[in-house]
């Protein structure tokens, strides 16, 4: 080629390479913000799941001047009920979302507020009856199936008495393989646990939520907890399964919202049906005895869980009976009931 051509060439393809640097240089620059946008995306996209269940003032309490948001996930007790699932709790107090028991179709119920079951790493355990416990594995499972709501990352931390180490380990030597496999195959985190067997006390503390266990009365089911939650100067305290007991009195005095068991085996005058249904009753809460405990507690509000009844007529006399021994404020709770805790202690409508 001829030097006078080459130039020609050297001037023709000089705006090319400029162009086309210029081109690979916005690509890049393109590129980079792509990155920092799907970032940022990836970042909100987190933030949405844990902002799911948030409020306006990014908090998973509850709304207004509410502190701690209570929701009944099952009110029910053994007895089988579509109404009424196992025992259940949801807490939620400023950044911190607790569950407390996790019977028969908590998952279930989780989803229907709309919080994934890998949205929930925190579960402390009243006692070891199966109502209280039997949808542990659904709950450490199912959290490991993908759900653009979240999954669990970390362990499934578990608070419990004496014992609960044993049920959990046990639950998850029981699904072994299908956990291994999930792992294996799917990469699957969330399925290990860390269990803290815990006796009366401060058991929990973290962003200014406080939890606090305490023995009460459950006959040979033993120990048996309550749990007390302390958030920004409000409370709210969940009776575990027990009969009248001053531990509980003592542990629930002046809260918000006492979260009460109640049994009803037999109506006042009418004769026990049986020798099972005297003992049930022996280590569970009547009305009568409740009343006496909302009596001494005086919470703002006491609201009924575990609600066993062997008659579906006797559900209907509960809060009547109590108010024979107390007239402050009782309701019958009902699954997915929502209560507000704050200058004043609501059910959401
Ligand atoms: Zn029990």
């Amino acid at each position: 080629m001829k030097n006078k051509y080459r130039w020609l060439m050297v001037i023709c393809i000089i705006p090319f390479l400029w162009l086309g640097g210029c081109v690979t240089e916005s690509q890049t620059e393109g590129k980079e913000k792509q990155v920092k946008v799907s970032a940022e995306e990836s970042n909100s996209q987190s933030e949405q799941n844990e902002d799911t269940a948030k409020n306006n003032n990014g908090t998973f309490g509850a709304e207004g001047n509410a502190d701690i948001k209570v929701t009944l996930l099952g009110t029910g007790s053994p007895v089988l009920s579509m109404d009424r699932f196992g025992s259940a709790t949801l807490v939620e107090a400023g950044d911190e979302r607790l569950l407390f028991d996790v019977g028969r179709g908590a998952a279930l119920r989780l989803d229907q507020i709309d919080i994934a079951p890998g949205m929930i790493d925190k579960l402390f355990v009243t006692h070891l009856h199966h109502d209280h416990t039997v949808g542990f594995a659904d709950l450490l499972i199912t959290a490991a199936v993908p759900d653009p709501r979240g999954n669990r990352e970390g362990d499934f931390k578990v608070w419990g008495p004496k014992g609960t180490e044993n049920m959990v380990n046990s639950t998850i030597q029981a699904f072994e393989v299908d956990i291994q496999t999930r792992k294996k195959v799917e990469g699957a985190t969330g399925l290990d646990a860390e269990v803290n067997e815990v006796e009366e006390g401060v058991v929990y503390e973290s962003n200014g939520v406080e939890v606090i266990a305490f023995n009460v009365d459950h006959g040979l089911m033993k120990p048996a907890l309550g749990y007390r939650i302390n958030y920004n100067e409000h409370s709210v305290v969940i009776s575990g399964d027990t009969t009248y007991t001053e531990n509980l009195i003592k542990y629930a005095k002046g809260t918000d919202l006492l979260i009460q068991e109640v049994v009803v085996v037999k109506g006042p005058e009418e004769e026990y049906q049986s020798e099972a249904h005297k003992n049930i009753e022996a280590y569970h809460t009547t009305p009568e005895q409740a009343g006496e405990i909302f009596n001494e507690v005086n919470p703002k509000l006491a609201v009924y869980t575990h609600i066993a009844t062997f008659l579906p007529e006797h559900e209907a006399t509960i809060v009547d009976r109590t108010k024979e021994i107390y007239d402050g404020k009782v309701v019958l709770g009902e699954d997915l009931m929502t209560i507000e805790i704050g200058d004043e202690v609501k059910i959401r409508d």
